[in-house]
C-alpha cells in the first residue's frame, strides 16, 4: 500500500457533480490525476468545471498556498487508472454499475491499490463482494463540495483490510480531509439522516403544506440547517438523489426512503437541480 505523497497518481471515475469536484481537490494538492468517464459528453465538459471549482476553491482559500497544480488527464475506460496510486470511484449510484466499474479498476491496478468508492449509501460490503481484492476497498463519502467540505465520512466495510485503512488516513490528510469513521451499512450516517429528511421536506412541499422557500427558510432560521433541505436536494441533484434513496428502501424497507412522487416527478421533467439550471428552485445557468 503506498504512502500517497501529494504528487502521486490519482483516479477519478465518473466526472459528474462529485468526480469533478474531487478532481479539483486533488489537482488542487499537487496530485496529477486521471478523470474517467464513459460518456463524452461528460468528458467535454469535465476540464471547464474542474477549472471553475478550482476558481472558487482558490477564492476561499481551501487549497494549500503556493503547490503547483497537478496535472488534469481525461480517458473513457477503468484501465486508464492502471498507474494509479490510488483510484477514486464517483459514478451513478447504481449498485449493478458501481459493482462492475469496481470490478474493472481491480482488474486494472495492482494489489495493494487503495480503491475508494464515493457512494451515498451502497455498504461497502455489498460492493466488496464484486471486487477481487476486497481488502483494498474503503468507502469515503466525500461531502459535496468537496473542495470546501473538509470532513467527510470513512466507510470501513468488514472486509477492508488494515493497509487498506492506514492508506485512507494518509490520503485524505494529504487532501486536507479529516476522515470520520463509522460503521457500515445502507446510507453509513449521514445519507441515513439526511436523506430522510429531505425527502420528507419534498413531501411537505407535495402535499401543499408550505413552499420550498418557506421550508427552506424555516429549517434555516429556526433549527441552524444552512441552507435549508430543498435549497441540498438541489444542490445534490435530483436525479442521484432519487437514486439514493432508492438504495436505502430497497435495502432497509423503511418507507420513509421511497422517492416522493414530486421528486421523481421534477426528474422525469429534467428538472435535475443546478446542474440542469432548474429543481425546487431556478439558476441562471446549470451549475454542475
Ligand atoms: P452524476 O450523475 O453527476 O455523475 C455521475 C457520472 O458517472 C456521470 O458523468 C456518468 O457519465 C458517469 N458514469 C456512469 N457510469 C459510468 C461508468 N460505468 N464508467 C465511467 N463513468 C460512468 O453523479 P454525482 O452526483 O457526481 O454522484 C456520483 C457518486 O457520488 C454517487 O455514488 C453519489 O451517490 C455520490 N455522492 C453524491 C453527492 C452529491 O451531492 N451529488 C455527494 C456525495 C456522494
Amino acid at each position: 500500500m503506498s504512502d500517497n505523497k501529494t504528487d502521486e497518481p490519482l483516479a477519478v471515475v465518473g466526472a459528474g457533480v462529485m468526480g469533478t469536484a474531487i478532481a479539483a481537490l486533488a489537482v488542487g494538492h499537487g496530485h496529477p490525476v486521471t478523470l474517467i468517464d464513459s460518456s463524452p459528453q461528460a468528458r467535454d465538459g469535465a476540464p471547464d468545471r474542474v477549472r471553475l471549482h478550482l476558481r472558487t476553491a482558490q477564492m476561499m482559500g481551501t487549497l494549500p498556498d503556493g503547490r503547483p497544480t497537478g496535472r488534469l488527464t481525461l480517458a473513457s475506460t477503468p484501465d486508464a487508472a492502471a498507474e494509479a496510486s490510488s483510484v477514486i470511484e464517483a459514478v451513478t449510484e447504481d449498485p449493478k454499475e458501481k459493482a462492475a466499474v469496481l470490478a474493472d479498476l481491480a482488474a486494472a491496478t495492482s494489489p495493494g491499490t487503495l480503491l475508494v468508492s464515493n457512494t451515498s449509501g451502497v455498504p461497502i460490503d455489498e460492493l466488496a463482494g464484486a471486487v477481487p481484492r476486497p481488502e483494498d476497498l474503503v468507502g469515503v463519502h466525500f461531502m459535496n463540495p468537496a473542495y470546501l467540505i473538509r470532513t467527510v465520512e470513512v466507510i470501513l466495510g468488514p472486509r477492508t483490510g488494515d493497509g487498506a485503512a492506514t492508506a485512507v488516513h494518509t490520503l485524505l490528510a494529504g487532501l486536507g480531509r479529516r476522515g470520520i469513521v463509522v460503521g457500515d451499512g445502507p446510507g453509513f450516517v449521514t445519507s441515513r439522516l439526511l436523506h430522510r429528511m429531505i425527502n420528507d421536506a419534498i413531501e411537505v412541499v407535495r402535499e401543499g403544506r408550505a413552499t420550498p422557500e418557506t421550508v427552506d427558510a424555516l429549517m434555516r432560521d429556526c433549527i441552524g440547517h444552512r441552507t435549508g433541505p430543498l435549497a441540498t436536494a438541489d444542490l445534490i441533484g435530483l436525479d442521484n438523489l432519487a437514486d439514493s434513496l432508492r438504495v436505502l428502501h430497497d435495502r432497509t424497507g423503511d418507507t420513509a426512503f421511497r422517492p416522493s412522487e414530486l421528486l421523481l416527478a421534477k426528474v422525469r421533467q429534467g428538472q435535475l437541480g443546478r446542474k440542469s439550471g432548474r429543481g425546487f428552485y431556478d439558476y441562471e445557468e446549470a451549475i454542475r
